[in-house]
């Protein structure tokens, strides 16, 4: 008979971040609890903890090749189950100032679902996990410390109903988004204030759901007009489960899509290209434009932290939230993932600032950087204008002409943005040859 003692982790938070943390823990841990204060299984897939998750959700192809490494098969599933499918360049029309990319077979698959699909699809092969156990309507209180206050031992939460209870943990992980507690529980414990990044940009987005006719989408699943320097309003207009398709208008520095239906349109008409708006003349609306305003890019900085108590980790929204519409928040989460994989593995303690240093390399740094930079490019936002990110900007301008006549160029960045390359393929010589010889 075996004398090793059973190894429990908790995470925090049951959102697209918290469901790949489980799954990652439930190959190292004999049981992993899920705790989330919403009904996460219920009938109401637009719960009260995901605000956002009445808008535009886009997978990047790198999110959904982690997805699929997570959970063999589930691409299938959710092509089975309703979502749309296709090529991310070949099946999506990109419109970047005014310009349409060359639409080109990039090797890379695009899944357009709404978030509750999405969520979903994941939790239930999280759920199917032997080890795991949803702890659902319950509310996190504190964290359960050593004396010293060096040691997390696990976690107070308020089940529905009942009193406070400790769900002790060899690991405690927090994902419970922008509005996570850590900043508030590390400091209570002397660990001095985390420190915290941040960049306006004042983004404002409205859904609207439709019935489009198929003909309309001229053979993509996906319209993406981007908001540029020019013309910093963008949309994006794409097939969905159900049926559907969702439209998601967005503005930066306050200059809001309405909400009123009239205005809504008005607002779309307005974009740098016609193309949604003229596919929305065949479109039955299924319900009235709904706002999202996200006023910051948010950094929380643990990896520049001399110390942190062990047994307790932050991932996911809780430690980077990025500007929604470059689409990275999901696909970071599944970055995070991989490096807390990287960490558990072997079964030992983890060693806090070694992952959040890796944390910040592998899976945040890169997005972080391309976000704030590319908000930078918009007159209006605050924030230093190096001559390296003048330099950026006028190199991804370039690129983004010359994918809009080079088959090539557009292959490569499109393989770019969706994360599945690195940006310095770009420089490459045939490649930054055809760029600036434009
Ligand atoms: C408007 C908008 C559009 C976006 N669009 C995209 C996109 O196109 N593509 C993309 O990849 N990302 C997008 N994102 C980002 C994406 O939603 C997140 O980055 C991603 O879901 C990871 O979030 P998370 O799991 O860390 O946190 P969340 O999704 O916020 O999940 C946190 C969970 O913790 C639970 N929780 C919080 N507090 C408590 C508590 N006290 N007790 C119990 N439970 C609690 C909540 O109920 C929730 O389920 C968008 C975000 C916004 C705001």
């Amino acid at each position: 008979m075996s004398s090793r003692r059973a190894t429990s982790a908790v995470v925090l938070g049951g959102g697209i971040a918290g469901l790949f943390a489980t799954r990652v823990l439930a190959d190292q841990f004999d049981k992993v609890t899920l705790v989330d204060r919403d009904h996460l299984t219920g009938p109401n897939l637009l719960r009260r903890g995901l605000p956002q998750g009445h808008h535009l959700h886009g997978l990047l192809s790198r999110g959904q090749q982690i997805t699929e490494e997570h959970f063999p098969g589930i691409t299938d599933q959710m092509v089975a189950d309703g979502s749309a499918v296709g090529d991310a360049s070949n099946d999506v029309r990109w419109i970047i100032n005014g310009k349409r990319l060359v639409q080109t077979e990039s090797g890379l698959v695009c899944l357009t679902a709404s978030r509750p699909f999405f969520e979903s699809h994941i939790r239930d092969r999280v759920l199917a996990l032997p080890n795991v156990v949803l702890s659902e309507l319950t509310d996190i209180s504190r964290l359960e410390v050593s004396e010293d206050g060096k040691r997390v031992g696990g976690v107070w939460v308020f089940p529905e109903g009942k009193h406070e209870t400790l769900l002790p943990a060899d690991l405690v992980v927090d994902a419970s988004g922008r509005g996570s507690r850590a900043p508030v529980w590390r400091e209570d414990l002397g660990y001095g204030r985390v420190q915290e990044e941040k960049h306006k940009i004042g983004m404002g987005y409205a859904t609207r759901y439709y019935r489009i006719p198929d003909e309309a989408f001229e053979g993509n699943i996906s319209v993406n007009t981007v908001a540029s320097p020019s013309v910093p309003r963008g949309c994006i207009c794409q097939k969905i489960d159900g049926g559907r398709a969702i439209v998601t208008a967005y503005g930066i520095l306050g200059d809001h899509p309405p909400t009123d239906p009239v205005g809504y349109l008005d607002f779309i008409k307005s974009l740098a290209a016609p193309d949604i708006y003229e596919i929305l003349q065949t479109a039955e609306p299924i319900n009235d434009p709904v706002a999202y305003k996200f006023p910051t890019n948010q950094r929380r900085h643990y990896e520049l932290m001399p110390d942190f108590p062990t047994g307790f980790l932050v991932i996911g929204d809780a430690v980077a939230s990025f500007n929604p519409s470059y689409a990275q928040g999901m696909t970071v989460s599944a970055l995070d993932s991989i490096v807390l994989r990287k960490h558990v593995a072997g079964g030992g303690p983890v060693d806090p600032l070694a992952f959040f240093k890796d944390l910040a390399t592998d899976a945040i740094d890169g997005c972080w950087d391309m976000a704030v930079s590319s908000d930078l490019n918009f007159p209006g936002v605050e924030g230093e204008r190096t001559p390296e990110i003048i330099e950026t900007h006028e190199f991804i301008s370039k690129t983004q002409d010359a994918a809009a006549r080079d088959a090539e160029v557009s292959r490569a960045f499109q393989r770019v943005i969706g994360l599945a390359d690195h940006y310095t393929v770009l420089h490459e010589p045939h490649l930054e040859a055809k760029i600036l010889g434009g």
